[in-house]
């Protein structure tokens, strides 16, 4: 229970509502974020609504109200679950993280920089030189991560195109000695660079750019500051969402350029990054004609330093394709078409790099260098994930079947973790376990990972045989080797389906809800010649992000990793990373889709606490016991309503004291007392102890 919280409110912690049932849940949520209560707990479990106003609730003087205080002291906040993520880290030695999901806008990454914003403010009290320096790379790493990796979309004027998790790493003190930054699945990648769709925006800088860099850059790279000279920005009524999006596209642009200085890319670099933007562009507005490749190529060759036999290079990489057949290598031609979908892979891939290249880069930067835990004592992390939740459109691509993949892999880690956290404190304190029954998505999981039958196995051996069967064999080994699986069907397995439309949909039963995925084979995988062309570039930077290209056509055996398999390592060795740390998580709500400051649509949010597993949340919560606390501080918040306990008790211990407290309200066969915390099963007698804390102050 949340201290200065009255009921008119609603409920500060899900938990202590009277049923757990899907009604009352959401008039609570829809009661608190109508009267301003954007912040709700389930347990250590932070529930936020975006508020799609200017909270308030951030300032220095809550920082001091929240700092070093325990969760129910104060209402529910952000700060709250930071501080109790630093406090364990800080006091126990224990590596944290914090797990923000939700859907795009529902204010993830504001979250994740509120708490970055808290971490740094209670942080180095003594103004360490070096730890501010620490943390203003932080900082900056975020506004270039930004620039890179957001872009305007319909739902969000500031969306992240990218998972990011991040680890910040601390001194024995205390104090933020360094960090590391991971990226998931840059996405969409090819509307962001090239051809926005249903009123997409590129990313951020790329904008920038074009709008804000000085004109002698602009001529440098032989581009037109005027962004309408460029294919996406024709593209419906693109013009008007560009230009009116930013005013302060110089400022912005000037900002993220000092933000690279400041961390520390070169002038080399920088100006790489330059040529590599425009390069894309160049690609960008090049049709399929010889002609434009020609021209596109003459700019490109220059901004990427190909000398080696230069422009003919470019030129053939673009038009050409090298063929191994064993014995000969031959060179192809390519159709128009297959031309096209070469630049565009190129143009994408390049981006791609260019991203990854940004990240390890500030990586280098920022992360701990010269620490001696034996003099320093141990290293330990706070991670703050901030992910793309369930995505459940109308036509669900590959994107979405990975990231539902990955917020299954998360809800599993989820079920382990707060499962096994409650049971390892019930052992540290003593009590009996009381097994919950609830859902697990385990199952799920293995449908898409599992080894030989997973859909990415089968993915994976259906792009194997390149031809145009592929998709048919993925969809029949699909039918083959899930056909019994509870999870799965398709098209061909349940025909009086009618939600499944098409030949090629297929449905996945997802712990969130049903989704009809239907996705096809064809990987964007680079030709080859590109990677070879990128290697040969003078430029050390641009040649360090394509060292594949180092192998001649003959000496290329193994296929690529598909992006599947790639993007299933990456979760598995995130979901490692996650598991070994004490997780703390925000879940995040979008009340609407029209950024309204007071609109609750309350389908919406229904849908989201569905998939959120709130509800599953709760009960789990509930099974065991709603309230926990040490005895010393139980007493200091309900001693007065005991004769035994006020003003002070001369019982033998704080435990002792307790109990007599809540035998006398009649209280203590709902509680169970551990090694150093009383347990209270449910939220009634809570709620009653704390009607008479009320009644006696
Ligand atoms: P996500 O990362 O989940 O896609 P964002 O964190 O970018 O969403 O939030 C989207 C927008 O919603 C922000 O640009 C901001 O306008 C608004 N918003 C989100 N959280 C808050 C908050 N706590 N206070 C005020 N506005 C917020
Ligand atoms: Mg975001």
């Amino acid at each position: 229970m949340a201290e200065h919280e009255s009921l008119e409110y609603g409920k500060a912690d899900f938990v202590l509502l009277d049923n757990v049932s899907m009604e009352e849940f959401m008039a609570n949520l829809k009661l608190r974020f109508e009267k301003g209560r954007i912040y709700t707990y389930i347990g250590e479990v932070v529930v936020s609504v975006n508020p799609y106003r200017a909270m308030n609730v951030y300032g220095r003087e809550v920082v001091e109200q929240y700092r070093g205080r325990e969760l129910y002291e104060r209402p529910p906040h952000l700060f709250a679950i930071a501080d109790a993520a630093y406090k364990a880290m800080k006091r126990r030695n224990k590596d944290t993280c914090i797990v923000i999901s939700g859907e795009s806008g529902a204010g993830k990454t504001e979250a994740s920089k509120y708490i970055m914003q808290y971490i740094a403010a209670i942080t180095n009290p003594n103004q360490r030189a070096e730890v501010e320096r620490v943390k203003n790379m932080l900082l900056k790493s975020n506004c270039v991560l930004e620039a890179f990796g957001n872009a305007k979309t319909n739902r969000n004027d500031n969306s992240s195109r990218f998972g990011k998790y991040m680890d910040i790493n601390f001194d024995f003190k205390g104090d933020p000695i360094g960090g590391h930054i991971s990226n998931y699945l840059l996405e969409k990648v090819t509307y962001r660079v090239m051809v926005p769709k249903h009123n997409n925006c590129v990313f951020l800088f790329l904008h920038q750019l074009l709008r804000g860099a000085t004109d002698s850059l602009i001529r440098s790279l032989h581009i037109q500051k005027d962004p309408t000279a460029y294919n996406y920005i024709k593209v419906g009524g693109q013009i008007k969402v560009l230009l009116t999006s930013s005013i302060n596209d110089a400022a912005d642009f000037k900002a993220v350029a000092d933000a690279m200085k400041v961390i520390g890319f070169t002038g080399d670099e920088i100006q790489t990054v330059y040529k590599i933007l425009a390069t894309i562009l160049h690609l960008v507005i090049a049709h399929n004609t010889r002609r434009s490749f020609l021209t596109a190529a003459v700019a490109i060759q220059e901004l990427l330093f190909i000398y080696f036999r230069q422009l003919s290079n470019v030129l053939k990489a673009l038009l050409y394709r090298t063929v191994s057949t064993g014995r000969d290598v031959i060179e192809k031609q390519h159709t128009a078409q297959e031309a096209g979908y070469g630049r565009d892979a190129l143009a994408k891939a390049m981006y791609e790099r260019l991203f990854c290249w940004i990240v390890g880069r500030i990586n280098d930067v920022i992360e701990v260098k010269n620490y001696d835990a034996r003099v320093h004592g141990k290293n330990t992390v706070i991670g703050v994930l901030d992910i793309y939740g369930f995505e459940i459109f109308q036509n669900n691509s590959f994107e979405q079947f990975c990231i539902n993949y990955c917020n299954e892999k998360l809800q599993q880690l989820f079920i382990q973790l707060v499962l096994k956290q409650e049971q390892e404190e019930y052992q540290r304190e003593g009590i009996p376990w009381k097994h919950i029954d609830y859902f697990n998505n385990q199952i799920i999981v293995d449908l898409v990972e599992q080894q030989h039958k997973g859909i990415f196995s089968v993915l994976d051996e259906a792009c194997m045989n390149v031809g145009k069967v592929t998709d048919e064999v993925f969809l029949q080994g699909l039918n083959v080797k899930l056909a019994k699986h509870a999870h799965y069907t398709s098209r061909k397995l349940s025909p009086a389906d009618k939600s499944l439309e098409f030949n090629r949909d297929f449905r996945i039963r997802h712990y969130a809800g049903d989704v009809i995925e239907a996705f096809t084979c064809d990987s964007y995988t680079l030709f080859q010649d590109f990677k070879r062309l990128l290697y040969n570039s003078s430029n050390p930077v641009l040649k360090g992000m394509w060292p594949e290209g180092k192998l001649s056509i003959t000496e290329v055996t193994k296929r690529p990793l598909t992006a599947a398999t790639l993007f299933k390592n990456s979760m598995i060795s995130l979901v490692e990373n996650l598991a070994c740390k004490e997780p703390y998580y925000v879940r995040c709500i979008k009340p609407n889709d029209v950024k309204s400051p007071l609109l609750f649509e309350q389908e919406r949010c229904r849908h989201q606490v569905e998939y959120l597993g709130l509800l599953e949340n709760v009960r789990v919560r509930r099974a065991g016991f709603a309230y926990r606390q040490t005895y010393p501080r139980f007493l200091q918040r309900y001693k007065m309503i005991s004769q035994f306990t006020w003003p002070n008790h001369d019982l033998p211990s704080d435990a002792e004291a307790v109990k007599k407290l809540l035998q006398g309200c009649g209280f203590d066969h709902d509680a169970a007392f551990g090694k150093t915390k009383v347990f209270i099963r449910t939220p009634r007698t809570l709620f009653s102890l704390e009607e008479q804390r009320v009644e006696m102050v």
